[in-house]
């Protein structure tokens, strides 16, 4: 058995980033920026008003009430041609820039209008209800640090200064394909012997939260032609994978004719990672296309994927932070196990209680049992030994969604 981290860095060491291509800023949603993204406007660019009322000069409100004559109307996206001079007052509308003159707004809800005259209540602060210039975002400045995934609200700043495109890494086509001829798909009746394939479906899932385009590469038999025929196709045929994942076949069976395949067609390691679950790994490039072999338990290959395709397809995505959080929780109740020199990863669910983390075992821990995976919302990491009491300090992974749930990235 080789160590967890001797297995992630020889994964990692092969996993290169793509080189940055320059794309339409709307067609990048969910891609990493490969430069800093700088803006040579002011946003807003000029000096407008916050709310519908009357662009007024503060000094003629120092005595309230006060009338003043209203001498126009400026509605947003309109340029005012007159000045609102000392007893004056012009109408504007959310996002009008402001008359010369005037230097603040009163909202129309605190005046009162009869004909051309309007009645200040208030005083009006000089500046009130003013947005300023820059006030946003300043010409010349850094807007996103290299590194930054766009989220939908970053194409949303990225339309607001003109930048109409960006240069990104590139998006990756991850293909996904099962094998087992245990296997079935969807709603057939299930002959005796069978089960249903649900790797496939997990780990598409994965990708597309991931933000990343899953290539489903179907499910296969466990027959030699059929099988190469899929990678072949997968690492330089019609799919044009970037990485290819596949579950099942990597482990002792006699039957296991991923091996076989892979071998003949990459250069391939074939590891066993002192964990559990998930300690057969099957690694290597078909060409220069990453392929990752994950064991077929459903509860392995997902394992596997935290630990080894997620950091992997994050780096070459371009992240640079490409490992899941680890944090700190205290066990409610015991977590045991046996001594066997593997580290283990227990599926747990995590809470927050009173500003600490909290975490107690999701249930049945069986690598085939994936009713509780789907219960778990983090992963704690047990080292050789028999487990961890009530109350013990203990290191988690956090799986994706709790990552969103706990705030915490
Ligand atoms: P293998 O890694 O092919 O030896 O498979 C190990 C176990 O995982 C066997 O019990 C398989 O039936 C099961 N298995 C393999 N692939 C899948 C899959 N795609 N979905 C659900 N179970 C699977
Ligand atoms: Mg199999």
């Amino acid at each position: 058995m080789i160590p967890l981290e001797k297995a992630q860095e020889y994964v990692l060491q092969q996993c290169l980033v793509g080189s940055p291509e320059c794309r339409s800023s709307r067609s990048s949603l969910g891609l990493v920026l490969a430069d800093e993204v700088s803006t040579d406007e002011d946003v807003p660019p000029f000096d407008n008003t916050a709310m519908d009322g009357f662009a007024v000069r503060s000094e003629d409100t120092l005595e309230t009430p006060k009338t003043l004559e209203i001498v126009g109307t400026i509605a947003a996206g309109t340029i005012p041609d007159f000045s609102v001079n000392s007893g004056q007052a012009a109408r504007i509308m959310t996002g009008a820039p402001l008359p010369p003159g005037a230097d603040s707004v009163v909202m129309v809800e605190l005046t009162k209008v009869e004909g051309n005259q309007v009645t200040v209540e208030r005083l009006v602060p000089e500046g009130n209800h003013i947005r300023r210039a820059g006030e946003d975002l300043r010409a010349g400045q850094t807007v996103f640090e290299k590194g930054t995934r766009l989220t939908p609200t970053h194409l949303g700043v990225l339309a607001s200064i003109g930048c109409l495109e960006v240069n990104v890494f590139p998006p990756l086509r991850v293909g996904v394909v099962s094998t087992g001829d245990e296997l079935v798909e969807g709603e057939t009746f299930l002959k005796p012997g069978q089960i249903r394939d649900s790797n496939r479906h997990s780990l598409l899932a994965l990708l597309n939260d991931l933000g990343l385009e899953g290539v489903d590469l179907g499910l296969i038999p466990d027959d030699e032609e059929a099988i190469e025929k899929t990678f072949r196709s997968a690492c330089s045929g019609v799919h044009r994978c970037d990485v290819v994942v596949s579950s099942g076949g990597v482990s002792m069976g006699d039957f296991d004719f991923v091996k076989i395949v892979l071998d003949r067609l990459g250069d391939m390691r074939w590891m066993q990672v002192a964990i559990k679950p998930a300690k057969p790994l099957a690694f290597g490039l078909v060409g220069n296309v990453p392929v990752f072999g994950l064991p077929g338990n459903p509860v392995s290959s997902l394992v596997s994927f935290e630990l080894f395709v997620r950091p992997a397809l994050r780096k070459m995505m371009g992240h640079t932070a490409i490992w899941s959080p680890k944090i700190k929780a205290v066990t409610e109740s015991a977590i045991s196990r046996r001594p066997d020199e593997k580290t283990h990863f227990a599926r747990v669910k995590v809470s927050l209680v009173d500003g600490s983390y909290r975490v107690e075992s999701a249930g049945s821990q069986g690598s085939h049992q994936l009713s509780t995976m789907a219960e778990a919302n983090a992963l704690a990491v047990l080292p050789d030994g028999t487990g961890v009491q009530a109350g013990d300090s203990v290191e988690i992974i956090l799986l994706h969604q709790l990552t969103r749930g706990l705030n915490v990235s």
